[in-house]
């Protein structure tokens, strides 16, 4: 569904915020990689194998991150160089 042009968009600054988007945690564990649009920490990317030779979505892998950083400062780092910014957006469209 598209949203018609005067549809209500509320933004909320979350932040310097970060999250596993398969864990909801993992900002002090090391590495991690972008997936699509998930960003995934590091104990998640080894859990799931996604750096394993036999991984089935690896045409999915958008970024391997750092392992000598930490997720959080890998998340950080790719959104200020893709957003200008640091913080995490939400925005809420409704109409
Ligand atoms: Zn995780």
């Amino acid at each position: 569904m598209i949203p018609p042009k005067d549809a209500k968009r509320q933004t909320e600054n979350l932040g310097p915020v970060v999250a596993c988007d398969y864990c909801n945690y993992g900002e002090e564990t090391l590495g991690g990689v972008l997936i699509g649009s998930y960003a995934v920490c590091g104990d998640c990317t080894k859990s799931s194998k996604i750096l394993e030779e036999d991984f089935e979505d690896k045409e999915h892998i958008v970024e391997i991150w750092d392992k000598e950083k930490t997720f959080k400062e890998n998340v950080l780092e790719y959104r200020k160089r893709t957003t200008g910014t640091e913080d995490a957006i939400k925005t809420i469209i409704s109409w």
